[in-house]
């Protein structure tokens, strides 16, 4: 047990080495073992080829010469030839000196009888030199022929017997050793299966032991990351090892616990922020109601001053002197942009306090725009500066109300002919996309810092105070005409260089699908599921949002996108819902996804971000999408906007 856990707590780069260094040692010695054996019948087959057969050949010519012996002594006499005595001596020395070798070569347990046969043989060969030859040479051929019949042929006879006897032993031993070498080379041959067999079950144990060895911690992260995904930041991979693995797991967690509390520290931020976001509303909408009070309270005896003002002014009776008439004249001039202000604040504390009512109708925006043209014809020829609008739309049906947005062009207009320089251009370019009607501003006047870009759509800024006395004005009509524009669900922003000149541009829905109404179940739970799509950076705020869009009566399916393609999926499995894209912030492949989407669905596509857009950003969702501010507070809000 205590050597698996110290193996367990190995660095995995030991681990794989030891492993390895085991496979080798055992195949290593595997073959050691079997060389040993190969070399052992290598040796054993040497024995039968260098010794045992030239023994039997040996063996086997001894016979032969026995016969060539007693022939030659035969025939000798019996014919006399001389020639035939001379063979029979030179046999006899061939005989000598192949018995010599034999004796040589015999192994111990063979030596007896080969000792043996060789007494015999000289015996039987004395008797031919001694007993046969010399009797025939002393004339006495027929004693010799009976030496020869009675004692040498049945002694040669026996002899050959005997060679015969000797030459089949060593043939039975060459078999038998011939058996143990075939037997020991199938036993090499077992021993190297079982040697290959071994290293290769070890390395498929070990090979299967590695591989869930660094599988197994593998998937356990792995699903401690999908709970994660799932939004569970509290989540811990449970690993005791020490190894890699172990750090990895042990880091993984130290992640999560500070996930974790980073989420924790975010939602008690988000509820403290809502909090302050709730009374700055509440202050605001005190401030609002008082601004409204007061404005309207100004106003009644404002109006009395200028058309008192006015009639004194027109002097009927002729009786004041002309610097008299300058004052009547100053009198009526502040009194009105007094009362514009005025009117201004009080429409803007409407808005600000959710009092402020449209008056929605469907008009063309082309032809509205050529009327206020030729109203401020007169104060742009003034300066010598030529308005012309481009657009290649004859006329543009909008839904919107109609003295807004005629309000909106003229403060725009009127920014743009007092802020440019004598001789130059003012443009107004009409532009349409699918769901928006664009209307833009450009002239070649003083231009507008980054930074300022945004400021200069608060209400009383005014971007520089040396300016204020050079340029006449409130500071509250951009302020205005952003809160116009954004009452329609549209945007407004501004482009501009200094020097140079500057674009402002409004975004206005174009109204083709009816304005929304207020949200009821009888309306909205009849309507298919809405599909709210979710980027991964938008997890956080799921929970909270979900549990607010419930509160709407539209039943909705959500998932979790992370690419364009994941979201063009799931589209197409609902070509006809409709879909909300939400999203923490915006971000690069965003407006890309929403044009993937588009291409899907019959259904409409809105778009959610919680974290403020700048004005292009805007602009670039709501040329694909139907735009849902975040300042919507009860979510259920953002249900009935898409209903
Ligand atoms: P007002 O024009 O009455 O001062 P606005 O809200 O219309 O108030 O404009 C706020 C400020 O924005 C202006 O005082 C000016 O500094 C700047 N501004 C507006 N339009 C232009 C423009 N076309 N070129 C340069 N600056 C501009």
């Amino acid at each position: 047990m205590r050597v698996l856990k110290k193996w367990s707590n190995l660095p995995i780069r030991l681990k794989f080495f030891s492993v390895f260094l085991t496979i080798v040692l055992f195949a290593g010695s595997g073959m050691f073992v079997l060389n040993h054996q190969l070399l052992q019948v290598a040796r054993d087959n040497d024995k039968i080829i260098n010794h045992s057969v030239p023994n039997l050949t040996t063996q086997l010519q001894i016979k032969s010469t026995i016969m060539e012996r007693i022939n030659y002594v035969m025939l000798y006499v019996t014919t006399g030839d001389e020639e035939l005595h001379k063979k029979f001596i030179e046999a006899s020395e061939r005989a000598k000196s192949i018995e010599a070798q034999l004796k040589k070569n015999a192994l111990p347990h063979e030596r007896e009888g080969i000792e043996q046969f060789i007494i015999h043989s000289e015996d039987w060969e004395g008797i031919l030199s001694n007993n046969v030859i010399p009797v025939y040479q002393r004339n006495n051929p027929k004693d010799a022929l009976d030496t020869l019949n009675s004692q040498a042929q049945p002694l040669a006879i026996e002899l050959m017997n005997e060679a015969e006897e000797l030459s089949q032993q060593k043939i039975h031993e060459i078999s038998n050793d011939n058996k143990k070498v075939l037997n020991n080379a199938w036993s090499s041959v077992q021993a190297g299966y079982i040697v290959m067999g071994g290293t290769l079950l070890l390395a498929l144990l070990f090979s299967y032991y590695i591989s869930r060895s660094i599988t197994n911690p593998i998937f356990s992260l792995l699903s401690g990351v999908r709970r994660m995904t799932k939004g569970d930041f509290t989540t811990q991979v449970a690993m005791k090892r020490q190894d890699e693995w172990g750090e990895l797991s042990k880091a993984f967690n130290r992640m999560s616990q500070s996930i974790a509390s980073l989420v924790e520290e975010l939602k008690q931020a988000n509820v403290r922020l809502r909090e302050e976001s709730h009374r700055a509303r509440e202050s605001t909408r005190l401030k609002s109601e008082f601004l409204a009070n007061m404005s309207h309270e100004v106003r009644t005896p404002l109006t009395g001053i200028i058309g008192f003002a006015e009639l004194l002014h027109e002097d009927a009776e002729g009786r004041l002197s002309p610097a008299q008439k300058n004052f009547t004249r100053n009198i009526v001039k502040a009194g009105e942009h007094l009362l514009t202000m005025i009117n201004d604040i009080l429409d803007l504390s409407k808005i600000e306090a959710g009092k402020y009512e449209l008056e929605m109708s469907r008009f063309d925006m082309v032809e509205m725009i050529r009327n206020t043209l030729i109203i401020m014809q007169a104060k742009a020829e003034k300066q010598n500066i030529s308005l012309v609008i481009e657009t290649k739309y004859p006329t543009l049906q909008v839904m919107a109300d109609k003295t807004r947005i005629r309000q909106i062009l003229l403060n725009l207009l009127g920014n743009a002919i007092k802020f440019s320089h004598a001789h130059s251009v003012v443009r107004i370019i009409i532009e349409q996309s699918e769901h928006m009607v664009i209307v833009r501003v450009a002239d070649e006047g003083i231009g507008i810092e980054v930074e300022k870009a945004e400021k200069i759509f608060e209400p009383f800024y005014q971007n520089d105070g040396r300016l204020e006395r050079k340029y006449e004005g409130t500071g509250l009509g951009l302020a205005l005409s952003r809160q116009f524009i954004e009452l329609h669900g549209g945007t407004i922003g501004v482009e501009s260089k200094p020097g140079e000149g500057s674009v402002f541009s409004f975004y206005l829905p174009s109204g083709k699908r009816e304005a929304p109404t207020p949200d009821t179940c009888e309306q909205a739970c009849k309507k298919e599921p809405l599909l709210v799509l979710y980027t991964a950076d938008f997890l956080g705020s799921f929970r909270d949002f979900s549990e607010k869009i419930q509160k709407g009566f539209r039943p909705f399916l959500s998932f979790m996108i992370e690419s364009k393609r994941e979201a063009i999926e799931i589209v197409q499995k609902h070509p006809e819902y409709d879909i909300l894209v939400a999203a923490q912030s915006f971000q690069a492949g965003y407006v890309d996804m929403l044009e993937g989407i588009s291409e899907h669905t019959q259904g409409r596509i809105f778009s959610y971000i919680e974290s403020p857009l700048r004005f292009v950003e805007r602009g670039q969702v709501m040329r694909m999408a139907e735009y849902i501010p975040p300042s919507s507070d009860d979510m259920s809000d953002i249900i009935s906007k898409t209903t």
